[in-house]
Formats: structure tokens, C-alpha cells, sequence
């Protein structure tokens, strides 16, 4: 609760595909068309991604197929530790 940077880089292993399956979802939002989606993640995972640093990929938006796509990972208990 002292710290509040958030240090992406030195938290350790980065959220993949593989390793949020199951436990976190993966929520696409379209700057272009406002709209949002869920990752699918199997997917990703099916097409060999699955180990790849989730802010490595490239998102693109289904419906206008825009890149201007963000992306927000939600109930993440990854890298939390406070049971
Ligand atoms: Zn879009």
C-alpha cells in the first residue's frame, strides 16, 4: 500500500495469454468504435501467441478492425500475493 508506482517491467513475468487463462479476463476496448470486447484467449493461445506478452500483441477491433485498441485486464490475480 506505500508503493503506488506501477513498474510493469520489474514485477516479474508478464501476463501471457496462457498464464491469465482462467484466471483473469482479458477486455479489448476500440478507441475507434467505442466498443468492447472479450480476448479470446483461446484463440490467441490456438494460434501460438499464447506465451507471448499480452501488451506485445497485436490487438485489432473485430467490428472496424481499428489497432487503435486497448487493452484492460480485469480481475487479475496475477502477481497478488494478499490471500
Ligand atoms: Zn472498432
Amino acid at each position: 500500500m506505500k508503493e503506488r508506482r506501477r513498474s510493469v517491467e520489474s514485477r516479474g513475468p508478464l501476463p501471457t495469454a496462457r498464464s491469465i487463462l482462467g484466471n483473469a479476463d482479458v477486455v479489448l476496448i476500440c478507441k475507434a468504435c467505442d466498443r468492447s470486447v472479450d480476448a479470446d484467449l483461446p484463440v490467441i493461445i490456438a494460434g501460438g501467441h499464447g506465451d507471448l506478452p499480452l501488451i506485445e500483441l497485436k490487438w485489432r477491433c473485430a467490428m472496424c478492425q481499428s489497432t487503435k485498441v486497448t487493452m484492460v485486464v480485469s480481475g487479475a490475480r496475477i502477481g497478488r500475493k494478499d490471500a
